[in-house]
């Protein structure tokens, strides 16, 4: 070596910022460098000739380093050398820090020698330390907004149940408050429709007192003018037609205090025993007045039925409206059929006509009292009739009902609980 390139060596060795430490085979100090001295803040005098435990704290079991070189020496095994490791270093003013020692191994005329490279590793420990710190923060702060998003989580989950749960509450009063409304539409609409009825009833009934009693009034001033003892028959026409016209007004009030006594509740019935046949024909002959031009009723009795117990009085009304709707809504000329039956305790009466039908769309309302179905408008009627005999059959504890087919006819059933005697009892 010459000397510009022993200048350049001490040049580089005194320059670097790492220590660098050489010791001989018995770890004493042979040689530092200016950053050893400053990173263990001797003098260079203060470390040479010392042993290398000298920059090592106490806790480092400093006897250690000796019996590392001494086992290298004896048996070449190297736990130290050419590996580098992490070691604490001591100051003079007794603190410690940490450095990365690497150690090679130098051979100068036979003698060994060992070459520590001394690297600080305060900066990066501090380094390392402020980011563990900074991870644990971090860490916290994440687990802490973990929880945090959680509970938030949580709340809105929560305010969400709350919400479908108002949601519902209200669907739920919606509907409830539509169904109301619907229902009140539909009674306004059942009121109005009643006070309509009532209207077209005041209007009709009106209309029925005054043709009868215009009838009765030019009857009775025609029969002033047959005075001879010849016109008798033209006088008793006159007389029949009054009688007719008389016993018209009386079922027009007799309807009229029905429904009274059927608003009222009051109804009182007289059951007695009565001869089925005998009452039919005598209803049959009071409807004279009321058929048309050749009809007829035909009577026919299914099984034996003669004597039962009932109120005669009120099943002659049902009768009485029941044919005489058959009569009304047939054309002249048409069979009235009454077939009349017992079956087990009842007697089923059924009053068939080939008239002009009740409208599919009319069927549901025809006992509602007034209703009147839309074809039979040009009929005189006051809507009346089937509620009082729907109404009375309740009374008695029987039932009513039909079958129509539209321009063909109907049959109204009447069924009447009673102890009928059919002969074999
Ligand atoms: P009234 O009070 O004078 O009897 P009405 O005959 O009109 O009047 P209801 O007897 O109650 O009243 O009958 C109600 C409606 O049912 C009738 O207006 C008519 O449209 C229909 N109806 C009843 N019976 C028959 C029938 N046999 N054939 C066809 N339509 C009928
Ligand atoms: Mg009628």
């Amino acid at each position: 070596m010459n000397i510009e390139s022993d200048l350049l060596l001490k040049a580089i060795v005194e320059s670097t910022s790492d220590g660098i430490i050489i010791i001989d085979c018995k770890g004493s100090i042979q040689f530092v460098n200016e950053s050893t001295c400053a990173l263990f803040d001797y003098s260079r005098k203060e470390l040479v000739g010392h042993s290398i435990n000298f920059l090592l704290p106490e806790g480092v079991k400093p006897k250690h380093h000796d019996q590392y070189i001494k086992k290298y020496v004896e048996t070449g095994q190297a736990k130290v050398i050419g590996v580098g490791r992490e070691v604490e270093g001591k100051r003079k003013d007794g603190t410690t820090f940490p450095f990365w020692l690497s150690v090679n191994e130098t051979r100068i005329d036979g003698k060994i020698f060992f070459t520590g490279l001394v690297h600080d590793l305060t900066e990066q420990k501090k380094t390392e330390r402020a980011l563990t710190a900074l991870a644990k923060d971090l860490e916290g702060k994440v687990a802490k907004r973990t929880k945090e998003l959680a509970r938030s989580v949580n709340k809105l989950l929560k305010i969400n149940l709350q919400l479908e749960t108002e949601i519902k509450n209200k669907e739920a009063s919606e509907i409830a408050l539509k169904h109301s409304q619907e229902s009140l539409e539909v009674a306004l609409q059942q009121e109005k429709n009643l006070n309509e009825m009532k209207s077209r009833f005041l209007s009709m009934a009106s209309h029925e007192f005054k043709t009868p009693l215009s009838a009765i009034l030019s009857s009775a001033s025609i029969l002033k003018r047959y005075t001879q003892t010849e016109q008798q028959d033209k006088r008793e026409k006159h007389i029949e037609k009054i009688k007719r016209m008389i016993r018209q007004l009386n079922d027009v009030l007799n309807d009229f205090l029905s429904v009274e006594r059927l608003d009222g509740n009051e109804i009182e019935t007289a059951q007695g025993e009565f001869d089925v046949q005998d009452f039919m024909t005598n209803v049959i002959e009071e409807m004279e007045g009321v058929l048309k031009q050749d009809q007829t009723i035909a009577v026919k009795y299914l099984t034996e039925v003669r004597s039962i117990y009932q109120d005669s009085h009120i099943l002659r009304i049902i009768l009485r409206n029941l044919l005489s709707n058959a009569a009304k809504y047939s054309d002249e000329g048409k069979e009235i059929k009454v077939e009349i039956s017992k079956e087990g305790f009842n007697l089923v009466i059924k009053i068939i006509d080939e008239g002009i039908g009740i409208p599919p769309k009319d069927q549901a309302y025809i006992f509602t009292r007034f209703y009147r179905s839309t074809n039979a408008s040009n009929i005189k009627g006051t809507g009346l009739g089937l509620a009082i005999a729907d109404r009375y059959l309740n009374v008695l504890g029987g039932s009513i009902s039909f079958t129509s087919e539209y321009k063909k006819g109907s049959t109204f059933i009447v069924k009447l609980p009673t102890k009928i005697k059919d002969g074999k009892e």
